[in-house]
């Protein structure tokens, strides 16, 4: 293999200068839809590889970025979403929703504002909680945004919207291209500090870091230790979920 070849693309190396930043940290908020923007470092192109630290024997493991921005790995965070959104709203069935449509915020600041905004106006029509995420359109060039305030079924505010719906939405989520803030955000009485028990699918903060694989041996039972990173597997091949996303609580 050439040195060249062991290099990350530019893309890579773009995506690892610019993700996770904080909303506050990026200067105009860019809007696309998850799985639209780049793959992480070395996802769908690479392998990891460890040594069983019994047998010696070499696992390889295809390295997946796990950024819902990834169209890798989009698919797995609309998935552990929609179980995360109907294990909170309690429910399985049916869902209402209400749609609020608004010019795109070009700023952390922007957004805060304009999210509190529907939120009050989601209040009014008194709904107590739910959660809320944003779909993204260009018309004419100019980016619109549709808040989608999602709720228990409660009241006849809203259209329903169920669990085929729900996934529909989430698919087409969008979010700020580079950030690590929420694509969905709890409030009134299904938010955080009231409810601090259930956890977010993480998104996409320790994706990068080698130590995010571990590996165990099927054979032996135990822990491989990484050895490398490299364009092809060098022993034998093994899928690794990715670690448990409901996170179970903290
Ligand atoms: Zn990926
Ligand atoms: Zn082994």
């Amino acid at each position: 293999m050439s040195a060249s070849a062991m290099r990350w693309s530019s893309e890579d190396l773009a995506w690892g200068k610019h993700a996770n930043r904080r909303l506050e940290e990026i200067p105009e908020l860019e809007w696309i839809q998850i799985g639209r923007g780049p793959r992480g470092r070395g996802c769908g192109t690479s392998w990891r590889n460890f040594t069983c630290s019994i047998g010696g024997e070499i696992l390889s493991v295809p390295v997946r970025c796990d950024h819902r921005d990834c169209p890798n790995d989009a698919d797995q965070w609309v998935e552990d979403t929609l179980k995360h959104v109907v294990k909170r709203l309690r429910s399985t069935g049916t869902f209402r929703r209400i749609r609020f449509v608004r010019p795109a915020p070009r700023t952390a600041e922007e957004m805060r504002v304009q999210r509190a905004d529907v939120i009050a106006e989601a209040k009014r029509a008194e709904i107590s909680g739910g959660t809320i995420l944003a779909t993204v359109r260009q018309t004419r060039g100019i980016p619109r945004i549709t808040w989608h305030v999602v709720f228990s079924v409660v009241r006849k505010v809203g259209r329903p919207i169920d669990q085929r719906g729900l996934r529909a939405l989430l698919t087409h989520a969008a979010i700020v291209r580079g950030s690590s803030s929420h694509g969905l955000v709890w409030w009134g009485d299904l938010s955080y500090r009231k409810r601090p028990k259930i956890t977010f699918p993480r998104t996409s903060l320790h994706a990068t870091e080698e130590k995010y694989f571990s590996v165990v041996c099927r054979e032996h039972g135990c822990r491989a230790i990484y050895s490398s990173t490299t364009r092809r597997p060098m022993g034998s091949l093994i899928d690794v979920a990715p670690p448990d996303l409901a996170g179970g609580g903290g």
